[in-house]
């Protein structure tokens, strides 16, 4: 008998109308019953006060680049322009541009949390206008075609894979959740299409692929880091370790080939830490035949400049 693999499955009840419609209604629900305070303030009877709505707004409102602390992203081959993919006019290397649309100061970092983790889908709005804010500012400036900035081709907008326990676990993708809500919306930049490009190796796979690969050593290097994984987030790893636990943490999807081959992608994610969570989908994307030119985030520790270093992020960030 064929048993399908629960994260192909949960990919497809994500990418579903029904699963859409459920959180639409959920969202609508939540706000009509739960006794709800500000997650940045406290201030009672709203999830996001108009003055903490406001600070968020502003905070990622000026999209930035911001690759320049990101350690563990992979260096390409960038033009000029400084835009990667464009084949043979190679001036530089340097890492993956990322577009942030915000630093991961207090109030972002609140919003996030309470929408990612603690079940706030009521704050969907404010944190899908940010992302699309990012993916128009990347799809304008990481996208070149020969008349000048701006996709000459369409472009895959591919989300970093949510963790089946994780989807278990809250009920929702965030990630997905948000760039769908964009999607039906027409809200997607003109030239993309959304793509569940690669998805999450369980665990256990992780484990049996290290096996298969480099014996009982294999496991002891690869399989430790797979177990180490899903919990423990990447706060406070260093730069090998966190590269190391996510390492073989992601594979194609099902039919990741046909659409993957020879197609502009750009990578989609929360929150950029080292950016060893989106150098494993490029690893993943690469390997499809596909060209990657940068990626997007909502949020980014590092500051705009590049220099300073931002708040500690929360579990699961990467
Ligand atoms: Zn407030």
């Amino acid at each position: 008998m064929n048993i399908p693999d629960p994260s192909s499955v949960l990919d497809r009840i994500v990418l579903g109308r029904s699963y859409r419609r459920a959180a639409d209604a959920l969202t609508a629900f939540a706000a009509i019953v739960l006794p709800s305070s500000c997650v940045i303030c406290g201030q009672w009877d709203t999830s996001l006060c108009p003055g903490c709505s406001a600070v968020f707004r502003r905070a990622t409102s000026r999209p930035f680049r911001a690759e320049a602390g990101a350690e563990s992203l992979p260096d390409v081959a960038l033009d000029a322009a400084g835009t990667a993919g464009s084949g043979d006019r190679t001036d530089a290397y340097g890492p993956l541009p990322v577009v942030a649309a915000g630093r991961y100061g207090r109030a972002v970092s609140g919003v996030l949390l309470a929408y990612k983790n603690h079940g706030h889908v009521d704050l969907a709005a404010p944190v899908e206008a940010a992302l699309a804010g990012a993916l128009h500012e990347a799809v304008t400036h990481l996208c070149r075609s020969p008349d000048g900035p701006g996709p000459a081709r369409q472009v895959l907008l591919v989300p970093v894979p949510g963790r089946a326990s994780s989807q278990r676990r809250r009920g929702y993708d965030p990630l997905m959740l948000l760039l769908s809500r964009l999607e039906r919306r027409g809200g997607l930049p003109a030239g993309t299409r959304l793509v569940a490009g690669a998805r999450q190796v369980s665990p256990a796979a992780r484990l049996s692929g290290a096996l298969m690969r480099g014996g009982v050593g294999g496991v002891l290097r690869d399989g430790l880091a797979a177990l180490s994984g899903p919990g423990g987030g990447q706060k406070g790893l260093g730069r090998r370790r966190r590269r190391a636990n996510v390492l073989r943490s992601m594979r194609a999807g099902r039919h990741a080939r046909a659409l993957l081959a020879d197609r502009d992608c750009i990578i989609v994610d929360d929150v950029l830490t080292t950016g060893a969570t989106i150098g494993e989908l490029h690893r993943v994307l690469r390997g499809g035949g596909a060209r990657v030119l940068g990626g997007v985030v909502i949020a980014a520790t590092s500051s705009p400049a590049g220099a300073r270093p931002g708040t500690v992020p929360g579990p699961g960030t990467g």
